[in-house]
């Protein structure tokens, strides 16, 4: 139903509901998963045991993905406006359940950008749950000062992050 004049639109508003993702995916993770009463005992379960099957059902998730993001996109920006933005941010979440799952499943080659993503969730589970709330990169966790670093030297300070050696 989109003319193809609006395409170019569509992509670009795609690419904002990923951006759009990685926020909230760092806002849920800190003040949800790890705050509220109920959700945050399932994410303790998580931490407990990694490699456990631990999930929303759908059918909790999928009425909540309708009715708290693509209803209110449609009402205020239309139906090409609301289901380009929210596919880029469904596309931003499955592939942070990919990510999410990899780390805990897969190994990684030392070096590798995966490697960095696994280490860095890693020390999220292992050291302090008060940083590194990125799963998928750790953008916003730079941006507000709750990105830990692994100790590469313990005489020099790591400037971009905490040292682990102060916890
Ligand atoms: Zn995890
Ligand atoms: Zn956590």
């Amino acid at each position: 139903m989109t003319p193809d004049t609006e395409w170019w639109r569509c992509e670009l508003l795609f690419f904002a509901g990923i951006i759009a993702w990685t926020f909230v995916e760092y806002l849920l993770h800190r003040f949800v998963l790890h705050r509220i009463p109920r959700i945050r005992d399932m994410h303790e379960a998580h931490h407990r045991d990694q490699q456990a099957l631990i999930k929303t059902p759908t059918f909790v998730s999928g009425p909540a993905y309708l009715v708290l993001l693509v209803s209110p996109l449609w009402w205020g920006g239309g139906l090409a406006f609301a289901f380009s933005l929210a596919a880029g941010f469904l596309f931003g979440y499955l592939w942070y359940v990919t990510v999410h799952h990899l780390v805990h499943h897969r190994p990684a080659r030392q070096g590798s950008l995966f490697f960095a993503l696994k280490r860095r969730h890693a020390l999220h589970h292992h050291v302090t749950r008060e940083g590194n709330f990125g799963v998928t990169s750790g953008v916003w966790d730079r941006v507000f000062g709750t990105d830990i670093q692994p100790r590469r030297n313990p005489r020099r300070a790591q400037p971009n992050g905490r040292r682990l050696a102060e916890r």
